[in-house]
Parts: C-alpha cells; structure tokens; sequence
C-alpha cells in the first residue's frame, strides 16, 4: 500500500523545492473527508486517492496537481466544498478538484444530445486548465487497475468509456504508457477472453523472447560501439491491445504475428539517431515502406522518432524505435514534458503550438452549436491519425491519415473496390492516389472493367484495401495457374490412353489431389501449373504402371526433380539442388553468394533456380513454397567471382605488390578497376575468382598485410 512518504520521497526528486506543506495538508484533509468509507475490495477509500496522487507524481506533474489528486473525490463523496478546499488549498487547487468532480459525473454511453454536452463541459474543464484532464486520467487508470471488484455490468460501461475516451485523450496528450495501459486494462474487460488468451500466448513465448531480445540488443550495441555511438537499447512486447488490433486488421493468427517485439534505441542527438538508423538498415534489411521518419515530421500529439521494421537475425521482423532523450521524454510524459507548471496556465511562445489544438478545441464548442457536428469535430481531433470522410449518403467513415480514394471504396463493398476507375471529391475528379481530407465528401466511380493493380498498393493506408487487394491478385494469378496446369495436363493425357475431360467427372483429379494432400481438383492444376507437381506424376496416379511409357520416365520422380531435371545443363555446376548435380543455376546479384556461404535456390518462373544466400533479404520476402535446398558442391576446381575493394595511400609499386599477393594466394584477376582519389588516395575495386569464402579470408588478410592499404573488403556486384 503507498504511503504519503513515498508520494512525498517521489516529488522531491524531480522537484526539490516543492511545497511539502501543501501535499501534507491535502492528505490529511482527504483521509478525514473519507474517514470510515470503504472501496468495494474492502480497504479504505483513502487508498484510491493516494494512489492517484502517486500516479500524478510519477508523471512529474506539480504540487497543486498532486494536492488536487488526493482532494479529487472529497467533494463529490462527501460534505466538502468548494468554497472550503478554495479556502484551505487555493483558488486553482479548487478549480482543479470541481473540474475533475464534474467529469466524473459524465456519463459518455448516453444519447447524443447528452454526450456532446458532456463532451463539451470536459473540452471546457482541458482549456480551462489541462491539469484537470490529467488528474482525472490518474484517476481512471486507478479505477481501472481496481476494476475487479465491480460488477459485471459496470465493468463493461466504464472498460468502454475508458477505450473511448480516455485512452484516445491519453493518446491526444502523448502519454504513451497510460494509453497503453488503460487500452490493455479495457481490453481485459471487453473481451476477457481475447485477452487471456493472447496473455497466455505471449507468456508462454517468454523465455524464449527474452534471450532473444538479449542477442538482438548485444548485436545492436556492438555495431553501434563500432561507430563509436553509446546508447540505451531495450526490447519488450508490444502492448497486449496493439497486439490484438494487429491481428484483426490483418486476419492473422498469433503464431503468424512476428514483430510482436519493438526495440527501442535512445541516442544524444538527432544526428545520431540518423546514424544509427543507417547502421541498422545495413545490419539487416529493411522492409520497404516501413520506415516513418517523426523526427522530420512530428505526429499531432509531437510524438518524434523514427520507426523501421528490418528482417532480423533470423528473418523474422523487428520494430525499432530510434529517438534522443528528450523525444524520449516527451514519448513517454506527453504534454507533462514541457510544460512548467510554475507559470501556470500562462502558455509561452513555444508551448503555444503545442496547444493549438487545444484552443481549437475551445472554439469548436463556441462555434459548433449543433451537436452531432460538434461531436464530430470532437472526434476529428482527438484521433489526429485519422481522416474523417463523408459518403455520398454522409454517412461518416473514418480512415488511417494519408488514405486514398481506393481505400474509401474498398470499405464501401469489395466489388466497389475491384472495379474503381476514378473518384470525385466533393464534386471534383481526383486521382485515385490522392490523399482524402477531412469533411470530403467523396463517390468512387466504377467500370466492370476497371480492376486493381499491383500500384495501389503502394499508395492504400487502410489494412481492408491491401488485403482485398493482395487478395484479387492472387486469385489472378491463381486462375492463370490453373489454366496452365490444365493446358500441360491435356497435353501430357494425350500421350496415354486416359480421357482427359473425364477426370474431371469421374473424380479422379480430386483423389490425386488429396494423395498430394491438396483439397481441391483445382488446387491440383494450379500446383501442376506452378511446376510443383508434374503433369507426368498425377497421370501415374491414374493410370496402372503397366500401361505408362516405360522408358520415356523410367525413375520414380519426386515433386521437384521434374523441373529439376529439366534444368540440368552440360556445364558442371558447383551447386547441389536438394543433391541433384548440374542443375542449371544463375548467382543471385542482389547477394552473390560465395562457396561457403549458406544458401539456398528459388525457383524463377522460367529462368531456371536462382541461388541466394539463405540470409538474403530478397528472399525473406519471397513466397516460401518455390524455395528449395541448394549445398554448395565440395570440389577443388570450383571458382567464383568475387568483387573486392582496397583502400590505400597512392604509393608507386602498390598496384604491383597487390597484384602479386592476390597471384601468390592463386586468385585469378578476372578484371580490375583503379582509380586514384583527390587526397592522394587510391580506391581500386578488383574482380577475382575464388574458392570459396576461407579462401577469400585469407586473400583480404594477405592484403592488408601490404603497407600503406587502409582497407580491404568485399563489395557487391
Ligand atoms: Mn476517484
């Protein structure tokens, strides 16, 4: 149970000349105007508002904030006043104390008339003095943390209340640990279920989790310390709610969910966290549209940072998270950060646009006298992320920030969606990539035989769009399969007695199928089509081995080694295809792997198997089905071409002495390239061939044994 003296011990130490008196006085005040009264879990109520005072202290807020959070329910619960705790605490503490006693009266679940005037007496209390919502926030967390003793019924209202509005509040002020956890504390409530599952899921993970969070911290640290940058580096879940949402807006299981951790790296300066960002990016590959720089543009709430999500160690996503202390501060306080208490609710020149839309607020609730557009516009600033458009029935939809025309009318109906051609807004033709504003009122023009293109989704925000997208290609593409599955499997029936057309009525494509373990006949063709299963194979399903060409296939052929086969070329390859020889293989450029690196082959459409290295982000992001295991073959003669590049003083005869180390380390030179720098350096990039990567170990070791190179490494083609 917290005590005065650890609200006391709290304040002092971010606050050493605070007014101890005060708090003390306050305290003392509240345990008699609550004397004798009870929670519902049976302590004293005086917890409650000691704890709220506690929770306003962490967030550093000052003395009259504080007082006010041990005062905030003397008056609504029992005889107090407020000419008594002006008198005895001062005007402001006063203010604060009524403010939050008439927020806790409202009731948000009521009608609308109802709810936009509560709406408006809170908007009143913030702009009166932004102190009061922040009380009643600590005041509500506290609540919920202590929801367990209510009914049933109740939690439900006040866990909906609170992921209504107050998280959304704590969200508009910047307080991210209170939006968070006043989401989780909601969520627990509304769906219990949900929530203990996902709970139990993610502990169970634990163990595993955190070592892993060590090892990905201890490589971050490492190459930063490289460059000589020393930050704080921290890893955790993500929040139970945020997990969720996730979930549902992208259809997917947990087990499917993978950056379910966020790093965060906090760094000295802006400079830095740049740096530290083109460290991470060459670390590991990031994910393209990922990246969102909040430093360069600070979201409403002046939330800054930048945000990337790479593919790990282990090709399983990462989020991180790269900020300067004071981001940090403000990510973490919110509007508690910067603003000095001591000059009260006088806001100076750099705060101003801090509140601007608090102010905005105010005049929303002079100007707006119509409730629902009041409520409205309510909402449009309490969900600065978001856009607001109206349909052409005005009904309102509500959009991520930076939505399209095509997101607005894939939430109309998908086949509106699949069939968009164009849009107006509010009477006005745009582009399909125009950015939708708040107010506009928008009609999606369609065609039958207009349809979606791989472009959009470069430019759709909302998770339904890309997923209906995404969706219609791969049925696309899914039909084209089947068609050319089918194409190859009438084909291949020709050369046998079988009756192609009825293998469709007699049922026996399905029985193959299901010997593949596929449920469908057309997922049959498709994966005939897609060169997975040949159409050789499902013939020899259907028909007695007696009456198959004996000696056209006379191996038994595993799934793959069709293509394979068909692939095989004269050339020796130095690859082994799931330990196929000389099948015909390309070097991926975007990695080129080397002997020795760990690889793998992916099966192009048409241009043979492509081999990457295994930890090649290309591939990451590649459809795993047309992965197959490649080894490197172990022989003597193999060479592969490597690029390689040295750094050194333009000394006369180093070009000589390069030249004859990398001849002595019998690396052939297939080409070179020199170039001589303004500083008198030399920057020489060669291509050699080599064994595989010991070898060129050993050739980048040998080198920089020559005086006067300041580097050797290798480059990419
Ligand atoms: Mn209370």
């Amino acid at each position: 149970m917290i005590r005065i003296g650890d609200i006391l011990e709290r304040i002092e130490l971010y606050n050493p000349d605070f007014d101890e008196e005060l708090i003390q006085k306050a305290y003392v005040f509240s345990a008699k105007a609550h004397q004798g009264q009870l929670r519902l879990s049976g302590e004293p109520y005086l917890i409650h508002p000691l704890e709220v005072a506690g929770i306003l202290a962490n967030m550093h807020l000052d003395d009259q904030s504080v007082a006010s959070g041990l005062l905030h329910d003397t008056i609504e619960d029992s005889l107090v006043t407020h000419k008594e705790i002006s008198r005895l605490f001062g005007s402001q503490v006063a203010e604060l104390v009524e403010g939050v006693t008439k927020i806790s009266k409202m009731s948000f679940e009521s009608s609308e008339d109802t709810q936009a005037e509560n709406f408006r007496k809170m908007v009143l209390a913030m702009t009166k003095d932004i102190r009061v919502i922040l009380v009643k926030l600590a005041d509500r967390l506290h609540n919920m943390r202590t929801l367990e003793y209510h009914k049933p019924e109740k939690q439900q209202r006040i866990a909906s209340e609170t992921l209504d509005i107050y998280a959304p509040i704590a969200n508009r002020l910047g307080i991210d640990w209170m939006k968070s956890e006043l989401e989780d504390a909601s969520f627990k409530y509304i769906m219990p279920e949900a929530y203990a599952s996902l709970e139990r899921q993610i502990s169970k993970s634990e163990k595993e989790r955190s070592r892993y969070i060590e090892d990905v911290k201890q490589l971050i640290k490492k190459k930063l310390a490289e460059n000589d940058i020393f930050a704080e580096i921290s890893g955790r879940p993500k929040h139970i709610y945020s997990i969720f949402r996730k979930m549902q807006s992208q259809n997917i299981e947990f087990s499917e969910l993978y950056d379910i951790t966020a790093f965060r790296i906090i760094v000295n300066s802006v400079t830095e966290c740049y740096e530290v960002l083109g460290i991470v990016h060459n670390l590991w590959v990031p994910i393209p549209g990922k990246f969102k720089d909040y430093i360069a543009l600070p979201k409403a709430n002046l939330y800054q940072s930048l945000h990337t999500t790479v593919n790990g160690p282990k090709g399983e996503r990462i989020e991180i998270q790269i900020r300067t202390h004071e981001m940090h501060q403000v990510a973490e306080m919110g509007i508690a950060a910067h603003w000095k208490y001591k000059e009260a609710i006088n806001l100076d020149e750099k705060d101003d646009k801090r509140f601007r839309w608090l102010r905005q607020l105010f005049e929303y609730q002079n100007d707006l006298r119509d409730n629902s557009e009041f409520l409205e516009t309510i909402k449009v600033d309490l969900f600065p992320d978001e856009v607001f458009v109206f349909t052409p029935t005005g009904e309102v939809k509500e959009f991520p920030r930076g939505s399209t025309p095509i997101d607005f009318a894939y939430s109309i109906h998908t086949e509106v969606g699949n069939h968009c051609k164009g849009a107006k807004a509010n009477g006005k033709i745009v582009p399909l990539k125009y950015n939708l504003h708040n107010g506009d009122r928008i009609v999606i023009i369609t065609h039958p035989q207009a349809h979606p293109s791989k472009d959009w989704l470069k430019t759709v925000k909302s998770s339904r769009a890309r997923t209906k997208i995404r969706q219609w290609i791969k049925t696309q593409e899914r039909g084209q399969s089947i068609q050319l599955g089918k194409d190859l499997l009438e084909k291949e029936a020709k050369r046998h007695p079988v009756n192609f057309n009825r293998l469709f009525k007699d049922g026996s494509l399905k029985s193959v199928a299901e010997i593949f373990g596929l449920n469908t006949a057309d997922d049959l063709l498709a994966t005939v089509g897609y060169g997975k299963i040949t159409p050789r194979q499902v013939i020899r399903r259907i028909l007695p081995p007696e009456e198959l060409d004996a000696e056209a296939h006379p191996e038994e052929q595993k799934p793959l080694l069709k293509i394979i086969s068909k692939l095989k070329g004269k050339d020796s390859s130095p690859i082994l295809i799931k330990g196929e020889e000389n099948v015909l293989v390309r070097f991926a450029k975007c990695c080129n792997p080397l002997p020795g690196d760990k690889i793998v082959g992916f099966i192009t459409r048409g241009r043979g198997i492509a081999i990457h290295k295994a930890d090649c982000g290309t591939i990451m992001n590649s459809d795993p089905q047309r992965l197959v295991e490649a080894k490197w073959k172990v022989t003597d003669t193999t060479r592969r071409p490597v690029k390689i590049q040295t750094t050194s003083f333009d000394r006369r005869g180093i070009l000589a002495e390069i030249t004859k180390k990398l001849a002595a380390e019998e690396a052939d030179i297939l080409s070179a390239r020199v170039h001589t720098t303004d500083d008198k350096h030399a920057v020489n990039q060669f291509e050699i061939a080599i064994k595989d990567l010991k070898h060129l170990n050993r050739i980048i070791r040998a080198l920089n044994h020559i005086k006067g190179i300041t580097e050797v490494k290798r480059i990419q083609f």
